[in-house]
């Protein structure tokens, strides 16, 4: 029987969650759901200058927004290590590494090594001109370790390096997205495993810290291949399991270059505040590199857990297309019920102190209408500006309408009809009737009609449609705006 799924996401806290880091999270979180595994986060702050806590409670909010919960790792409140293979932050496993490290000398397979920096670049020129770049291997690799030790103790400081074979050796895996790769163990010379400040280096620390903690898949970004031949000789050298791994396709820019923050947003908190619904972007995340079977586009995380497979994982670099975004979350947001759209958009409304009517039924009358022309949930500040009369202005484009000599009497009538009208709103209907009673009235039509009316409404000739906008203007605010404008002739 196959061991229980475990996959973990190992996030490095030294910025912020990037939209890269979140589709390796999603690969995780969904293949854990989807095979009733236990998904596990990690955190690799072993970089004690780069990383902060405060990047780490940001990425948090980042996965706990998106709603890829994880089962194991820092609790998503009080950060607490909740599972039973933690200590889950790196930073507090030193004493596990050390142990592990300490067998490691023990057996020879690594070593203190004490070359200064100009030896360690002397000896990878003399490896260059000889046509065998990785292959820097250091002049302490046989030496006792009692000597060393010795040495250490005198306050001499060294790293400690791995052992790499002798001979060439041919390490490979078969990855589940790439097939097999092979990798020559020549590509590496002697690798520290720990720094002279006595930090152990991310590849040794992921190597014990997926063997403990009984990770059986390793999903992560291509751009980890490379580590995957050091990690592999430690491994060996402790006889551990290896897992399977699945190195997910490149994400590039529009331009096809590699996707980095010249090419706009690239982390989760700017997707966000721009607008996006998490629901969105992990849709649009899973398909970078990701098909689905049935080949929909359009997928909730339900629907995405449910139709994962490793198999579809694809290994060709996958290109960011910010358009395709768009019209991902266009389609979310368009999916949801009035109630829990305005949810969303309300706080946005507040922030850029746009007032609206409270009522519920109003709200959806604007939400019906509005909906097809938001693609973000920013759009609505500006669909719903124009509601608000205190941003009511007229532009300078309807100063020709302004010059007609019909205007002023247009306007007057309409705000006269207005005024007869008791009620708080116009139907659609009751909006119609009363143009045609103005176009009677005054005796004009076509844009003679429609453009003063359109600027008594909204403050300029062109733009929305008034059969739709006007019903959600209160009388009293048509008429003001009629007044702003009869002032201003
Ligand atoms: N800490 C590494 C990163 O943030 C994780 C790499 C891995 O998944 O092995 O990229």
């Amino acid at each position: 029987m196959q061991n229980k799924i475990r996959v973990r996401f190992a996030p490095s806290p030294t910025g912020y969650l990037h939209v890269g880091g979140a589709r390796t999270a999603l690969y995780n979180y969904l293949y854990a759901r989807k095979n009733h595994g236990t998904f596990v986060l990690r955190i690799e702050d072993t970089d004690q200058e780069r990383s902060t806590e405060e990047s780490l409670k940001m990425q948090i909010e980042d996965l706990k927004w998106l709603g890829l919960n994880w089962d194991e790792g820092p609790h998503p409140e009080n950060l607490q290590d909740n599972g039973e293979y933690g200590p889950y932050r790196q930073s507090q496993r030193l004493s596990i590494y050390n142990e592990y490290i300490e067998k490691l000398l023990e057996s020879g397979k690594a070593f203190y090594c004490f070359m200064s920096d100009e030896e360690h670049e002397e000896l990878k020129n003399t490896a260059i001109q000889a046509g065998k770049p990785g292959q820097v291997n250091s002049p302490y690799r046989d030496k006792s370790l009692a000597e060393a030790k010795k040495r250490i103790a005198s306050g001499e400081k060294a790293v400690v390096r791995f052992r790499v074979p002798d001979q060439e050796v041919i390490y490979s895996i078969n990855d589940l997205v790439r097939g097999k790769v092979e990798f020559p163990s020549t590509m590496v010379g002697d690798f520290v495993l720990v720094r002279s400040d006595g930090m152990p280096v991310y590849n040794f620390c992921c190597v014990i810290d997926d063997a403990l903690m009984k990770i059986t898949h390793v999903f992560r970004a291509e751009e980890h291949l490379s580590n995957t031949l050091r990690q592999l000789m430690i491994y060996e050298a402790f006889n551990f399991e290896i897992p399977k791994f699945a190195h997910a396709s490149l994400i590039l820019g529009a331009d096809k270059q590699k996707l980095s923050k010249r090419h706009g947003a690239t982390s989760v908190g700017q997707y966000r505040e721009l607008g996006y619904l998490p629901q969105a972007l992990n849709n649009f995340l899973a398909l970078l590199g990701w098909s689905s079977p049935s080949g929909e586009e359009i997928l909730s995380i339900e629907q995405l857990t449910s139709e994962f497979s490793i198999e579809r994982l694809n290994s060709s670099p996958a290109v960011f297309d910010e358009t395709k975004l768009k019209w991902v979350n266009a389609s979310h947001l368009r999916a949801l019920n009035h109630a829990d759209l305005w949810q969303l958009i309300e706080p946005i409304l507040k922030i850029a102190n746009i007032n609206v009517p409270e009522s519920e039924a109003w709200r959806s009358q604007a939400l019906e209408l509005f909906k097809s022309y938001m693609e973000t949930l920013n759009d609505s500040v500006e669909l719903f500006k124009p509601l608000d009369i205190q941003y009511y202005e007229i532009s300078e484009e309807a100063k020709e309408t302004l010059s007609w000599e019909t205007t002023k009497v247009v306007i007057e009538q309409w705000k006269k009809l207005i005024v007869q009208k008791d009620s708080e709103f116009l139907t659609e209907e009751q909006f119609l009737n009363l143009q045609d009673q103005v176009k009677n009235d005054c005796g004009v039509k076509g844009k003679q009609l429609f453009m003063p009316i359109r600027v008594a409404v909204i403050g300029k000739p062109h733009g929305a449609e008034l059969k739709t906008l006007v019903p959600l203007l209160k009388t009293t605010d048509l008429i003001a705006r009629a007044n702003i404008v009869l002032e201003n002739m």
